[in-house]
């Protein structure tokens, strides 16, 4: 083939990377730009390449291999591209392509904006440079992406591409969920069993007695792709991994949590977990499916992570009671058939010889327990039914009286580590002109910028937890709003349940009786309101018993 009968590449690519430049990099502008470049220097028999939608830091690109082929072949002169970053954001690989492919292929390699082209020798000496420039580009765009999705997000939209189990997309408008009424009710009665107590294995014959399609075999149903084919041969089969992966799904509260996992580097495909506080939220963007008292419980039941034991009811105090001295979870001793003769010991007791923990055995009769539980829980409902907005006013108080006396300073230092947020955005983006522009080296730029990230990440951290200690004033109060909701919810409560249990209280220490007084301290502390005080004197909730025998307030 003769050298002018060759082709002459125009490779274009644009990315979601590229979507926050505007129209500037679209795929319609830089074919414009490169058939100009091309006619106006008199390069003929041009051909685009073209890659939409995919990131200059992958090199498995289907138009890039494409015009890498007829390259190899031997069947290309030239390869113009708009810029290096189009061609790719990483200097290594740009390197590869630009300073040994082509050379050996005799492919005259032109970049436009960077005023780069391989037939003038001295115009190459910019590349290394500009192409570390585009791979630390890449690098904070990843960063700076989930910014673009974000406000995608609060606009409303639905990035997820998997929809989650019971709901289907808005026929109306597809950026949005709304319940699927073949399956809500499923969702809220798996939910409804699990924080009722039911068993895994109980949740999983319901779904197998009433024909329940499994999320994979419903979706084979309905989309007929074959990865879901082995689902479907067994369709009523739900794992226990697909029900616990449904309790921690906020979507069900109506919110949309993006950024649950993340990619390994910018360089590479493979995605990892998120931490939570690395995710993105977005409250309320549909309707909810499950009340947030419910979803609450089943965390609740998940963080305990008891498993049934031989008997065939889980303990209505699973993962509620503990040592008041060291600690320690307390175990269930079921002495006898009897449940009169069940009892509680401290677990750090019953592994002393393991452990050698000095702590003594706690041990309390589960009736004992019982029966404190049920009288303060009435006391409370009777009370805050009589009183609810004395309650609501005293209970927000209690816990405003914490956070005042340093609200005001907390104030101060937000503003001033924003302001130092800001001043550290701002030295960076000249750095990075600077640099860019030459007037500053790479390993200058790299120096003044070394302390930036750490700097940067402990302000992001601290701005963060003063921003949760100044809004906990405000969360107070809808802890307190909840637990009347709670309570509204029981007119009286005549037998402790597993539900009503976990629903009302999150945590009873244990103290070791007093040998002197026999007496011994009980606390009981409540979901979302803590340790309720006693109304009539003040005192601190507590339970005190005399051995064996029950109930006499302190
Ligand atoms: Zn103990």
């Amino acid at each position: 083939m003769n050298q002018s009968d060759k082709i002459t590449a125009l490779y274009c690519r644009f990315s979601k990377d590229d979507m926050k430049s505007g129209d500037s990099v679209s795929i319609a502008n830089q074919k414009i730009i490169l058939q100009k470049y091309a006619d106006d220097n008199r390069l003929f028999n041009t051909q685009f390449y073209v890659d939409d939608g995919i990131s200059g830091t992958m090199f498995d690109r289907e138009g890039f291999n494409a015009m890498i082929a007829e390259v190899e072949a031997g069947n290309i002169s030239t390869v113009i591209v708009k810029d290096l970053s189009r061609f790719g954001r990483d200097h290594v690989m740009v390197g590869l392509y630009t300073t040994i492919i082509f050379p050996e292929k005799g492919v005259r390699f032109i970049a436009i904006g960077n005023g780069m082209d391989s037939a003038d020798g001295d115009s190459c000496d910019f590349a290394p440079f500009v192409n570390i420039i585009n791979e630390f580009y890449a690098r904070d765009t990843s960063k700076k992406i989930s910014a673009v999705w974000q406000s995608k997000m609060q606009r409303g939209e639905r990035v997820n591409a998997e929809i989650t189990y019971g709901y289907i997309i808005d026929p109306e408008n597809k950026k949005r969920l709304i319940p699927d009424s073949e399956t809500a009710h499923i969702v809220r009665k798996i939910f409804d069993m699990f924080v009722k107590g039911e068993r895994m294995c109980a949740i999983l014959k319901w779904l197998e007695e009433n024909r329940i399609l499994s999320p994979g075999a419903l979706k084979f149903q309905r989309t007929g792709y074959m990865r879901y084919k082995r689902a479907s041969e067994i369709p009523y089969l739900w794992s226990e991994k697909t029900i616990y992966d449904m309790f921690v799904r906020k979507e069900y509260l109506g919110h949309t949590i993006t950024a649950k996992t993340r990619k390994l580097s910018y360089k590479s495909k493979k995605k990892l977990y998120n931490p939570e506080d690395k995710q993105h939220f977005f409250p309320n963007t549909h309707e909810a499916l499950i009340d947030e008292e419910i979803f609450e419980l089943a965390q609740k039941r998940i963080a305990t992570r008891h498993r049934p034991m031989k008997t065939n009811e889980i303990d209505i105090f699973s993962g509620l009671l503990y040592c008041g001295d060291c600690g320690k979870k307390m175990t269930l001793a079921r002495g006898a058939k009897s449940e009169d003769k069940h009892g509680y010991i401290c677990s750090a007791y019953s592994n002393r010889k393991r452990s050698g923990s000095l702590c003594t055995t706690h041990s309390i009769r589960k009736f004992v327990i019982k029966e404190i539980v049920l009288a303060d829980l009435q006391r409370i409902l009777g009370y805050v039914r009589a009183n609810e907005q004395q309650f609501a006013k005293k209970a927000i108080e209690n816990g405003n009286r914490e956070t005042q006396k340093s609200l005001d300073a907390k104030r101060k230092e937000l503003v001033q580590a924003t302001l130092r947020e800001k001043e550290l955005d701002t030295l960076f983006r000249k750095l990075y002109e600077d640099n860019a522009l030459g007037k500053l080296s790479d390993s200058q730029f790299q120096m003044m910028t070394a302390g930036y990230d750490e700097e940067k990440i402990g302000l992001t951290e601290k701005i963060k937890v003063l921003e949760k200690e100044i809004n906990s004033v405000n969360e107070r109060k809808d802890s307190v709003n909840k637990f009347l909701k709670v309570v509204k919810k029981y007119m009286d409560i005549r037998d402790l349940t597993y539900e009503n249990v976990h629903e009302f209280i999150d945590r009873i220490s244990i103290h070791e009786a007093d040998s002197e007084t026999k007496t011994r301290k009980i606390e009981i502390q409540y979901n979302f309101i803590g340790q309720i005080e006693n109304d009539e004197n003040n005192d601190k909730m507590i339970q005190t018993i005399k051995r064996g025998g029950l109930c006499e307030a302190t």
